[in-house]
């Protein structure tokens, strides 16, 4: 597990709560998140106090009121409980507890799945507008693809545990190449349904399983495409050569793991 090159697996205690200023993570859920008998304000300066950032704890809770602006919660809040806000509210407080250690790199974890649709929006805007100002990279994961869309330069889809595409957001969309991503894109919804020019593709079939999956491709069972090698062989992730195919435009890095592909590739 690489972090600015180096395997943090292989890090001490000391060593590792040094990297935890650097790395942070909002979770899904923010009614589970946080502790409910604490005060927005002492969640947010409590990893200030752990980590000494600050001389002292009026400092701390000086820049948790700080925090509270730059995530927009009132700092009237700042003495009430987790229970007394709403969820949009209680995922802000998750989002500037991430933020009170100036981190490089934040891990959000379905960070908008639990909250309204109509919160869902100003917290995304919210975090791709601390990204701007403060420089930051977020690892973003979601079930969401219009939110995946919306957010990332970057994306890696997931089958089962294993990376089966990983692209540039343009690339992907424009032209993806596994067979479970183009089912995935296939079903994001279309709000006037007259405008849907795409057929939906259906995926049928059993999911192996994740705990002793079948030998070869785990979307084998699934895919409409599998052949005899399928069913026998692990498809590398291979970095594929966009320019390889007619009509297709994707550029920049795109890498698919599907036997489809193989023999037109160069290995990563
Ligand atoms: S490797 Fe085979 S089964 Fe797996 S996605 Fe590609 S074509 Fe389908």
């Amino acid at each position: 597990m690489l972090f600015k090159g180096e395997n943090i697996l292989h890090f001490g205690r000391a060593k590792m709560k040094e990297m935890r200023r650097k790395m942070q993570i909002i979770f899904q859920d923010p009614y589970s998140s946080i502790n409910p008998r604490m005060s927005v304000a002492e969640i947010i300066a409590e990893f200030m106090i752990v980590h000494k950032t600050h001389p002292g704890k009026k400092a701390a809770f000086q820049r948790a009121a700080e925090l509270m602006d730059t995530v927009g919660l009132a700092r009237r809040y700042a003495n009430v409980y987790p229970h007394e806000l709403d969820g949009g509210r209680r995922q802000r407080i998750g989002i500037a507890r991430a933020l009170s250690l100036d981190p490089e790199f934040i891990v959000c974890d379905e960070p908008v799945s639990a909250l309204d649709v109509s919160i869902q929006a100003q917290i995304l805007n919210l975090l791709m507008d601390i990204q701007e100002d403060r420089g930051l990279t977020y690892m973003f994961i979601t079930h969401d693809l219009s939110v995946v869309k919306h957010i990332s330069d970057e994306i890696v889809v997931m089958y089962l545990g294993q990376c089966v595409e990983h692209a540039t957001s343009d690339a992907l969309f424009e032209n993806p190449l596994h067979p479970y991503t183009k089912a995935l894109l296939s079903a994001i919804p279309e709000p006037d349904i007259s405008m849907r020019t795409k057929e939906i593709k259906i995926i049928k079939g059993e999911i192996t399983s994740p705990v002793n999956p079948a030998p070869g491709c785990r979307f084998a069972a699934r895919c409409e495409h599998t052949m005899d090698v399928c069913r026998k062989e692990t498809p590398p992730l291979l970095l594929r050569n966009a320019a390889s195919r007619p009509g297709e435009t994707s550029g920049g890095r795109h890498f698919v793991a599907c036997h489809l592909y193989c023999g037109e590739n160069s290995p990563t």
